[in-house]
């Protein structure tokens, strides 16, 4: 069955699916100031991913150690998922049902459960609280993950329902998925924000799980399509900070002349902290990145050739 034929005018925002936020005021997630929304579930694990809370499909019991008093209220009310060893909390997620009873028993909001269930219609009516402002910055909407293509119908209502309020809508993606979901929302996005996190395959392999054949294919037939991409490229120090790959970015950006451009993103380390907070596994933490050294980069772009968008 194709993308969205069973999501009418009736039936669209009574469509639901997993997000994990929705931030407002963003004004790096595309043009002006925007609402950017969270879904959950993403097939990639990148080595120095930024939104660790996005990459399970389920919801997920969080921890902030550093908030925790030890004051042991939690273990009264849910033993099973909360204990203490020698002093130490220990969160067996494992036998979590999800019931939020410790979140809300947790006077020191140490305790949160991440990711919910909510409507196309629910979250259409919160992203318009703020049309004034995407008005006047010539902003819009948002989607982005974890990678938003994991949930294609979902996905499909959200942006057909967001640009049927006239709202400028970017999609933040991976392009690691079936391109049929990228034909399925095109005509309801405004500008793809495309990711282009290593271009030698087998190293993509090594830091996102997958290698970006799939990636590089859907790029081209999504600018074959007519679609408005902007590039954006992770930069991580003793990763991918290297001339051969911003070379290839550029290569590609003269290869497809009318992408809008190529955006750099320096790695920052407020990911490797929550990921500790979610009790996901500890990821490896790189260097934060100066601004001077990803203008190096982004004018090696421009000097091989490469169109950039500095934000
Ligand atoms: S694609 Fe994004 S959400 Fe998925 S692992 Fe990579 S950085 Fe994290
Ligand atoms: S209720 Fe909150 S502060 Fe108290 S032990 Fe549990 S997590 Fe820590």
């Amino acid at each position: 069955m194709k993308i969205g034929e069973d999501i009418t005018d009736e039936n669209i925002q009574r469509k639901t699916g997993s997000i994990f936020n929705i931030q407002f005021f963003s004004v790096h997630d595309g043009p002006g100031i925007r609402t950017t929304v969270f879904l959950k579930g993403c097939p990639l694990r990148c080595l120095w991913c930024h939104n660790p809370e996005g990459i399970k499909k389920q919801k997920h019991l969080a921890f902030a150690e550093r908030k925790c008093i030890n004051c042991g209220v939690c273990a009264q009310v849910c033993p099973q998922v909360h204990s203490f060893d020698g002093g130490k909390h220990v969160v067996n997620r494992a036998a979590c049902a999800m019931r939020g009873a410790c979140v809300d028993a947790c006077a020191a909001r140490a305790l949160e459960i991440v990711g919910r269930e909510a409507s196309v219609g629910e979250i259409t009516s919160e992203v318009m609280r703020e049309k004034r402002f995407y008005e006047g910055s010539a902003g819009g909407v948002t989607v982005s993950g974890g990678e938003p293509s994991m949930q294609p119908e979902f996905l499909f209502a959200l942006v057909k329902n967001i640009k049927k309020e006239n709202i400028h809508v970017a999609l933040e993606s991976s392009g690691f998925c079936d391109y049929s979901v990228l034909e399925a929302v095109l005509p309801y996005v405004d500008l793809f924000l495309y990711d282009c996190k290593e271009t030698d395959p087998e190293l993509h392999r090594k830091f996102t799980g997958v290698d970006n054949k799939l990636i590089l294919e859907n790029l081209r037939n999504l600018y074959k399509a007519g679609a408005r991409i902007r590039l954006r490229c992770p930069l991580v120090r003793g990763l991918n900070d290297r001339d051969d790959h911003f070379r290839g970015i550029a290569a590609l950006s003269k290869e497809m002349d009318g992408l809008e451009g190529v955006e750099i993103l320096p790695y920052h380390k407020l990911a490797a902290s929550k990921a500790d907070r979610m009790g996901l596994e500890r990821q490896d933490e790189y260097e934060q990145i100066p601004r001077e050294e990803s203008d190096r980069w982004t004018d090696k772009v421009r000097e091989y050739g490469g169109r950039v968008i500095v934000s």
